[in-house]
């Protein structure tokens, strides 16, 4: 049978097409889970075998298993699907494609990572795709975090100092700042919140619009989702990493996001080691 091969290259396809991009709408009529909300970034896609996950940048995360026969494919929009209605499970909708899910048997949604610690623990920030939030209020709220050594990647994507950071949106701002992901709040200048929290908004901002610019990408991904490739402004390797804060992945330039780094020993390399640093673990293993 080859649904697996088809799953994984439909994966591949959603994923250049949908992850960065704001999920106009999303039905499942035999959904069990919470729905993923309008406007919502895709994050990351993952596919195993039968099983293929859709992952948000709020942390919501889409599992699916189709059975013998099911597949999942990618339309254009207004593009005549290959399937019958009646076998459909999920639609996905971007700008301008469609991801279906057709002959499911599990359709289901659960949550992870930082926005569900904290549900509504206390006051919440400002909506940061909201042109009438006050922004410096954000600032405010990073440069006297109450916990100094707190990464500014999580601060970023807590949702009581601001709303509606997601994962793509923090590394890609971290990215343009030139900020380690490792930097600390305590250490991070007033000028460097201004800058990373406006840098936030324009990005989410432009991307929430895509829709109404005729379905016109506005602004491409420099690092979220392209480990292994070269760096647009220093032409390093971007990187990969798990965060152990919430087991999300970080993607980030080694060469140019350099800016207050403090890299903890608890963020254990995981998946892509840097090149370079693969060739040196494998010299120091040839020296035994
Ligand atoms: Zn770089």
């Amino acid at each position: 049978m080859l649904e697996a091969p088809e799953i994984r290259r439909t994966a591949s396809a959603m994923r250049t097409a949908l992850v960065g991009r704001p999920t106009i709408r999303f039905d499942s009529p035999s959904l069990e889970g919470p729905a993923p909300r309008p406007g919502r970034l895709v994050e990351r896609i993952d596919a195993r075998g039968r099983e293929l996950d859709v992952t948000w940048d709020d942390g919501l995360i889409l599992h699916t298993t189709v059975r013998r026969g099911g597949t999942w494919h990618l339309y254009r929009m207004g593009e005549r699907w290959r399937r019958p209605q009646r076998e459909v499970n999920v639609t996905v909708e971007s700008d301008d494609w469609v991801a279906v899910c057709f002959n499911a048997s599990t359709v289901e949604t659960f949550r992870t990572g930082v926005d569900s610690r904290h549900p509504s623990m206390g006051r919440i920030g400002p909506d940061i795709t909201d042109v009438r939030s006050n922004l410096s209020l954000v600032v405010d709220a990073m440069v006297s975090h109450r916990d100094p050594s707190a990464r500014v990647r999580d601060v970023l994507l807590d949702p009581r100092v601001v709303r509606n950071v997601g994962n793509v949106v923090a590394s890609e701002a971290l990215w343009a700042t030139r900020l380690s992901p490792w930097a600390r709040i305590g250490d991070l200048p007033r000028s460097d919140a201004i800058m990373l929290v406006n840098t936030a908004a324009r990005s989410l901002r432009s991307r929430l619009s895509t829709r109404v610019l005729d379905g016109e990408v506005v602004e491409d991904l420099e690092v979220y989702g392209r480990n292994g490739q070269g760096c647009s402004r220093c032409g390093d390797t971007i990187e990969e990493r798990r965060f152990s804060s919430d087991g999300r992945f970080v993607y980030y330039c080694p060469g140019c996001q350099t800016r207050l780094d403090h890299r903890l020993l608890d963020d254990t390399p995981v998946m892509d080691p840097h090149p370079a640093a693969a060739k040196f673990l494998a010299d120091l293993d040839a020296d035994d």
